[in-house]
């Protein structure tokens, strides 16, 4: 990777300027009750972007009576379901007409290509936005046949105030999965972005409320995950909180759900998702989709494919290749046109990573490519490739989250079933054949949220995802998470004269 290394060293100008640092609370923005801030860095050399306010227990009490008023006294919930979907398409309208000032925001906190933000990341955005308005006015309650003389039927209504935790990987997208079946379903949301990347959240928290939104109904605490995230989950007012990130958080999250009011709870957490290349594979393009499994977004997925296991048969071939691959794979600074991978988002992942790789080595599995940092300054690192990964290497076993693949071999089905099932998590899965018995038998007998045949990362707007195991609970995106943010109400009415 030599010939990148001066790639990395000169830092492009981003095109665009920050607006928006203040905490969002009752349509306003607004600086902390305590006055603090906290830097947000540049991943690409560690400076500072930007002071951002820094919000915590008591800005999340600010924000919860703002959600709370919202709801309680609407508009939002008493508003037509037709003028909530007219809101959410106008909000799209605007994300596509700011599409490369968000783009630019959010590749400048988070350090993924800019062509990765403007021409798939923000669209995706708007997507969401319109699936989600689609929905606001055809949720509805049903009637159904009693035993007695009664009528029955049942009300669809929104949960209340809603609590969001995201992480930093794709700060907008999981922004959009979690507010548009919220807004969707007429819930008021109190929001907190990852410490990494507050900014993009905040531009588009000002679209919203240029698109309509009434104060209160979304509100933006900036802030970290200690303070103002455990103040979220564990507050008394909010009746739901939705949360991705690690594992680790997720059980607290529960924790504290239970502790305080048994708010409902849904959780998006790690993945080591196998990607399994079968014997009839054409290996050329399992190579190049098992690159894209595990390197896309600087391997920060939490879904990456990221337990390559290949058939014996083709195991030799695919290794030369993917190591081929890997060494061609275009790292520079993500403002650059053409560039697969940036940095990582922050010292502290940079610096896991590294130990991770550290593990492989010590462990004995084969170092193909890369192994180190890239350039002398921010967070790049090589794209790596391990082969003769053993299941129990730590490496094949933990959530690396960054450019690390491993390559483990295997003999027949049953066995790479067992293997790939073998896993505390089962978030996802990659099946690469050409035979309709072998895609469905793998597709049955993995334990995962999303089985991928012949492609990866197909994230549409309607497609549920979410975790079997340690991965999670609960779906996101499709109709499955408009249930995340709806409470069902059975009414009964008794009759008097039943008889027709
Ligand atoms: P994290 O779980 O610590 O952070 C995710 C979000 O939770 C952030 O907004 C954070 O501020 C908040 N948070 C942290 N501690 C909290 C607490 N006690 N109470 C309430 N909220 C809290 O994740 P991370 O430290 O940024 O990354 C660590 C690892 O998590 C990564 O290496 C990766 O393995 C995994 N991860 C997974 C996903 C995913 O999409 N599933 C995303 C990011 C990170």
């Amino acid at each position: 990777y030599s010939n990148l290394a001066a790639a990395v060293e000169n830092t492009i100008t981003p095109p665009v300027k920050v607006e928006h640092t203040q905490l969002l609370i009752g349509g306003r923005f607004v600086d902390a009750v305590s006055g603090k801030t906290f830097p947000t860095l540049d991943p690409r050399n560690g400076e500072v972007i930007a002071q951002v306010s820094e919000g915590d227990a008591e800005d999340v009490n600010r924000a919860v009576a703002a959600a709370r008023k919202a709801f309680d006294e609407g508009p939002w919930p008493k508003m037509t379901a037709y003028e909530r979907s007219k809101i959410l398409f106008r909000f799209a309208d605007l994300i596509e007409k700011h599409n490369d000032e968000i783009a630019a925001l959010e590749t400048w906190d988070n350090g993924k290509p800019y062509e990765q933000s403007a021409q798939i990341e923000v669209p995706m955005l708007a997507r969401v936005f319109r699936y989600y308005a689609g929905w606001a006015d055809k949720i509805h309650g049903m009637t159904m046949p009693g035993d007695g003389p009664h009528h029955v039927q049942t009300l669809h209504e929104p949960i209340g105030v809603a609590g969001q935790i995201i992480p930093w990987n794709f700060p907008l997208l999981m922004l959009s999965w979690k507010l548009g079946p919220a807004l969707a379903c007429g819930n008021t949301v109190v929001l907190k972005t990852a410490e990494q990347t507050p900014l993009s959240a905040l531009l588009v928290g000002k679209l919203l409320h240029e698109a309509g939104l009434p104060d209160g109904v979304v509100n933006i605490v900036s802030g970290f995950g200690a303070t103002a995230g455990a103040a979220i989950a564990s507050h008394m007012d909010v009746d739901k909180v939705a949360f991705t990130g690690s594992t680790d958080v997720g059980k607290i999250i529960l924790e504290l759900a239970s502790k305080s009011n048994l708010k409902a709870v849904t959780l998006e957490l790690g993945g080591k998702s196998p990607f399994i290349v079968c014997e009839d594979a054409d290996v050329d393009q399992a190579v190049e989709l098992a690159h894209f499994a595990l390197f896309f977004n600087q391997g920060q997925c939490c879904c990456a494919g990221s337990r390559t296991f290949v058939h014996e048969r083709v195991y030799d071939e695919f290794v030369e290749k993917a190591k081929a691959r890997a060494l061609k794979r275009n790292v520079g600074d993500p403002f650059k046109s053409g560039i697969e991978q940036g940095p990582q988002v922050d010292s502290e992942q940079f610096n896991k990573i590294l130990k991770y790789i550290k593990h492989g080595v010590e462990a004995g599995a084969t170092l193909q490519a890369g192994g180190d940092r890239l350039g002398s300054k921010g967070y790049y690192i090589q794209p790596t490739v391990f082969s003769d990964v053993k299941d129990d290497m730590l490496i094949a076993t933990d959530e690396i989250f960054g450019p690390v693949q491993t390559i483990l071999k295997f003999k027949d089905l049953d066995e790479v079933i067992a293997r790939a099932n073998n896993s505390r998590y089962g978030l996802a899965a990659g099946v690469f054949t050409q035979n309709l018995d072998t895609a469905h038998r793998l597709m049955r007998a993995l334990r995962v949220g999303t089985v991928w045949i012949n492609c990866f990362d197909v994230l549409d707007a309607s497609i549920p995802f979410g975790g079997y195991k340690m991965s999670g609970i609960g779906r996101e995106k499709g109709i499955y998470s408009l249930n995340n943010y709806l409470q069902v109400k059975a009414v009964v009415t008794s009759l008097k004269n039943p008889a027709w």
